[in-house]
């Protein structure tokens, strides 16, 4: 194992106002070819903060991903803290310099001194281009332990570390391979799952790992195993998930990095079926679900948020009785809804949901969270309720995962 830790510098992160998408991307890229990342931190542009971090991390790590803090400003002290840290002087990179100023004149603007001093580097550090930015990225290596420091702008970093952070890092410790095969699914909570599963877990070679992801009432068995062969691994892997398919075949929409909206998409284009959506307490984010994948023309008609009662009535055909009678928030409601919108778009299938999202509403009978959903085609016409949670965002999702749990069917 090749452990790899991962320093983000930059207060703003720190404040808040700034997500550390850095780690994220980073992160994968690092494990994606067979690196262990085992910590990331966030830390302020202090110097000796940074000192602190540094040594710390040169005596457990082979890896240290250093970023931000390389701009020519006075905040960003990211450089000279190195220079310190190794005990060393700074030189100019007559390389660094050439691009810098092929980037300026290609752009059209002056540069001023302090653009130069970005050609700045410690004396011992080997430098790394940065093709889409003026801050190059520096190599350090210290008693067999690597320290990369890069800019923190995320496509820079992003950019630096595909084209040649990775392929260096690749050379210099030839790591094995680390191997994922997951396992997608829907409509069973986590504690459920591992029951059915727990003697096939319980078997599980030592040198495969399971983990359970779950994530909007969607969980993922994600196994992994590492080694040199990576054929072999995956052959391994692929007998793990064949073993342990038939206990849970019904709650499984796909594998690896299909996607549930890709594949009720790709299930509607194979059997000709075309799709009209009324939303009420979904507000558009179902239809937004479905046309965020190209090719959603191919069964995806349209849509109506249906909001409010007047609408409800007036572009679905929902009876006036109906509401007055059941709610809005009802069986009865949903059903002409669904109905209503795949006879007025003139589709094969209508979905309608209405629901009691966020926290303003709700009634003893009818509490936040309750939802109902319907489906309609020329055959049948059929609602389902579900009791979902307080927060009206995790509910908007929840139900329109609901909606494509009832479409894979
Ligand atoms: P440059 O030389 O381009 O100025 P830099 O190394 O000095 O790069 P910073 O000044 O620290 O980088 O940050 C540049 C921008 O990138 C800021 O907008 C900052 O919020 C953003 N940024 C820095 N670190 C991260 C991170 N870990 N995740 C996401 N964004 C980040
Ligand atoms: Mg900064």
């Amino acid at each position: 194992m090749i452990p790899a830790y991962i320093v983000a510098i930059g207060d703003e992160l720190l404040y808040g106002q700034t997500l550390n998408t850095n780690a994220h991307s980073l992160s994968k890229m690092l494990t994606d070819v067979g690196f262990k990342v085992v910590k990331h931190i966030s830390i302020a542009d202090e110097r000796q903060v940074i000192l602190d971090t540094v040594e710390e991390m040169s005596k457990v790590a082979k890896i240290v991903l250093i970023t931000g803090g390389l701009g020519p400003t006075k905040d960003d002290i990211t450089k000279k803290t190195f220079a310190e840290y190794f005990n060393v002087g700074m030189r100019r990179d007559e390389e660094v310099l050439k691009h810098i100023e092929n980037l300026f004149s290609s752009r059209g603007r002056e540069m001023t001194e302090l653009n130069q001093t970005q050609a700045d580097v410690p004396t011992n550090c080997k430098t790394i281009p940065n093709a889409l930015g003026t801050a190059p990225a520096m190599w350090f290596e210290k008693e067999g332990c690597i320290f990369i420091s890069m800019p923190g702008v995320p496509f820079e970093t992003e950019n630096i570390m595909e084209k040649e952070v990775i392929p260096r890092l690749l050379e210099f410790f030839k790591p094995p391979f680390i191997v994922h095969k997951k396992i997608q699914t829907i409509s069973i909570p986590e504690s459920i799952l591992a029951q059915k599963i727990e003697d096939w877990e319980n078997n599980l070679p030592s040198d495969i790992h399971l983990a359970y992801l779950p994530h909007l009432g969607k969980v993922t068995l994600r196994l992994t195993c590492e080694g040199d062969d990576k054929e072999k691994i995956e052959t391994e892997l692929n007998a793990q998930v064949q073993k342990v398919l038939p206990l849970i075949e019904k709650y499984v929409y796909g594998f690896d990095d299909e996607t549930i909206e890709g594949k009720v998409a790709d299930l509607l284009k194979e059997k000709n079926l075309t799709l009209g959506i009324a939303e009420s307490c979904t507000g558009g984010y179902t239809a937004r679900t479905f046309t965020q994948h190209e090719g959603a023309s191919k069964f995806f008609e349209g849509g109506i948020i249906a909001y409010s009662n007047d609408v409800k009535i007036k572009v679905l055909g929902v009876k006036l009785d109906t509401i007055v009678k059941y709610g809005a928030v009802s069986e009865q409601t949903a059903l002409e809804m669904a109905e209503g919108v795949r006879k007025l778009l003139g589709t094969k299938i209508g979905i309608a949901t209405t629901g009691v999202a966020g926290t303003g509403g709700g009634t003893p009978e009818k509490p936040v969270g309750t939802v109902w959903i319907a489906y309609s085609d020329e055959n049948e016409t059929v609602a389902k309720t579900y009791q979902l949670t307080k927060n009206r965002n995790l509910n908007i999702q929840l139900t329109t995962n609901a909606v494509l749990n009832l479409l894979r069917k």
